[in-house]
């Protein structure tokens, strides 16, 4: 009964995560939607959401660690393009609610530093080797369908990959280890 159980959460897993991906690319933009943050804001372009999933899907279990892995990949990579804006002037800046816009400097750095931290998160949401699969493939997948929406792609790319490599390799290594 356990066997077929573990199977049922096997084969759902890879829903969880596509339906944590599609709902999560566009998630910090809801910021535009309400009258009370400005784009960009620093609380939606930020690793809270994701963290609140974590924390959620620890305590809950069952397909949310998956759903939450899909929304904190679908953040890296929506925060790897906000990383590669046309200009570092209005809306592409980071926002502080009563405060305003911030310098691009800081902009840049809060946004990379927001892009690695889901990168890392939704690498300590990884459980087996299936979920290290679904894991690079969220990325590859969910890069592929939001690419063609943007001006540029190379960028994005690299800071991906920097951001997996340095971030992700040390926990899906490590948890590699533990397994064995
Ligand atoms: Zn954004």
């Amino acid at each position: 009964m356990q066997a077929v159980g573990k199977l049922l959460v096997t084969l759902v897993a890879p829903v969880f995560v596509a339906v944590g991906l599609h709902y999560g690319i566009g998630m910090p933009d809801i910021d535009q939607r309400t009258n009370l943050l400005l784009h960009r804001s620093i609380i939606t372009h930020s690793p809270l959401i994701p963290l609140i999933l974590l924390i959620l899907a620890s305590r809950i279990g069952l397909g949310l660690y998956s759903f939450a892995m899909g929304i904190s990949i679908a953040f890296a990579v929506h925060h790897a393009f906000d990383l590669f804006p046309r200009g570092w002037a209005g809306a592409a800046l980071i926002s502080i609610p009563f405060y305003g816009w911030t310098p691009g400097l800081f902009s840049w750095i809060w946004i990379a530093f927001t892009m690695c931290a889901c990168a890392y998160l939704a690498a300590r949401l990884v459980q087996g080797w299936l979920d290290k699969v679904w894991y690079l493939f969220g990325f590859i997948y969910i890069f592929i369908l939001t690419a063609p929406k943007e001006h540029t792609w190379f960028g994005p790319v690299v800071a991906l990959a920097v951001a997996i490599i340095v971030l992700g390799r040390t926990v899906l290594l490590r948890r590699e280890s533990d397994e064995a």
